[in-house]
Formats: C-alpha cells, structure tokens, sequence
C-alpha cells in the first residue's frame, strides 16, 4: 500500500484510538498513539493475514506486548475487518466487552496472544518462531514491546534463546518513546540503550524513526533479508504521536481527554 494511504490510516487508527479510550472513561492513549504508524504498517501492509479467518495456521503472527497500548490494535483490527459488523463503540475496558484493557486472545477475534503483563511478549513470539521452524512454515512472528518494558529480565532470556536458535522469522519492533508508566527510562535505569544490548546478544539490529511509513517498511524489507538472525527495528517514537497536547506529555500514558480535548482531537484527527 502507499505509503500516503498508510499514513491516512494511521492518522484514522490514532482518533479511533483516542475516541474508545474517551467514551470508555478509561486507557492508555499516550502508548498507544506512539506504536500507530507502526501498527498501520504492518496490519495494512506487511504482514500475511486474513481477517476473515483469524485462526488461519499460515498466517503471520503479532503480539503486542506492552498490551497496555490496545487502543491502537483494536481499532486496527476493526479497520483491517476482523469484526463483522464493523464495531461502531467498543466498550473499551467494560465488563464482558470483547475489547479488554489489555488484549486477550480469548475475548478479541484476531488477537494471537494474550499480553499485558509486560515482559513476555518476546519469549511467547519467539515460541511461535521456532514453531514455524520446527513445522517448516514460513510465516513470521511480530512483536511490539516497550522501551520501558525492556527492565523485565524474562525479555532477556526470550532474546538469548530466539539468537541462539537462529529465529530469523522473528522481529521485534521496540517503541523506544523514552518513557514509561512513572518517569523515563533513563530516570529509572540511568540509560535507555535498546540497541546496544539487543546487539550484544547477537540479533540483527536497525534504527529508523518509528513513525516513518518508508522507513519501517525498508527495516521489515532488511529484517527479512538476514538469514539467521532474529531481528530488532528499535523505533524512535513520541508518546502521544499525532496529538499535540498528548505529545511528549507522560501524564497521557494513562487518562481521559475531557469533552474539550477530545474536540481539539476530533480537529488535529480528522475525526471519523
Ligand atoms: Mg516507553
């Protein structure tokens, strides 16, 4: 897909993203405005799915592992057409809604893992990378996890294990936003330095700017181009991307625009 179009979507992901976490009175907008471009590509682009069969063995695998930024995988999801009818309100964090505060795989057609718990998402993702292996399938594994999120050491052991087995059907994309849920990174652990440590443990390592439609989609091109090494595409992005009192703003990880900002959102948007 075009790129421009690719950015449109995004663009529309973003407001989607943003009106489910206003009329549910609860979310995380900041994290997940930050992964959209990201999130856009890959649904609307590069990854081998159909969401008229999302259990579909062949099909490439996500995991969203800082599952605190689902606004964002939802309203893909229902774009990309994984709901029918399409989903006009999503009861985002509702009891017995199909669109929890975090993703679950047996609440939401088309969501491969379950994930909020932060840490996990690697070692999962590389389990299904070595699945395909082992079933001599050629579908890839995604993964989306958080700069912050990194301070989990289980991340690290998914990361040793996926080199050593050689999953180069593998790629993570770290949203290397600077922040998590308290302060930043470098506030919490003295140096947010992503790339130095995934290299360190052998994977294939790139830099782009996360919300660069061409350049995430060259940095999937190269990730699949190395053979035998796993891949990481760490992302520089902005918490609260798109919207400009959400931008580079912490207190939007988690919060609800009031009837004013959600104006100004519906404007900076486009809304529907
Ligand atoms: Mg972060």
């Amino acid at each position: 897909m075009e790129n421009e179009k690719l950015q449109q979507i995004a663009k529309k992901l973003r407001f989607e993203a943003v009106r489910m976490v206003y009329e549910g009175k609860d979310g995380h907008p900041g994290p997940a405005l930050s992964i959209a471009d990201i999130v856009a590509t890959l649904y609307f682009d590069v990854m081998n799915i159909d969401p008229k069969n999302p259990e579909w063995e062949d099909r490439d695998r996500f995991i969203l592992s800082k599952g605190h930024s689902c606004p964002i995988y939802y309203a893909a999801l229902n774009e990309r057409g994984y709901f029918e009818p399409k989903v006009e309100h999503f009861n985002l964090r509702q009891l017995g809604s199909m669109f929890q505060g975090h993703p679950s795989m047996h609440a939401t057609p088309g969501v491969d893992m379950t994930s909020g718990s932060l840490g996990n998402g690697i070692a999962i993702g590389a389990g299904m990378a070595f699945a395909a292996k082992a079933l001599k399938k050629d579908y890839y594994t995604y993964v989306i996890c958080g700069d912050g999120e990194l301070q989990e050491g289980v991340c690290w052991e998914g990361i040793n294990t996926a080199r050593g087995r050689n999953l180069d059907n593998l790629i993570v994309f770290v949203d290397r936003n600077g922040w998590q849920s308290y302060k930043s990174v470098e506030f919490t652990v003295g140096q947010n330095n992503v790339a130095d440590r995934f290299r360190a443990f052998g994977w294939h390592v790139q830099e782009i700017d996360g919300h660069n439609i061409a350049a995430i989609k060259d940095a999937v091109a190269a990730a699949k181009a190395e053979k035998n090494l796993p891949s990481c595409i760490v992302c520089d992005c902005v918490k609260g991307k798109g919207l400009s009192f959400m931008e580079h703003n912490n207190a939007w990880h988690k919060g609800v625009p009031t009837d004013e900002q959600f104006a100004i959102a519906e404007k900076e948007l486009g809304g529907k």
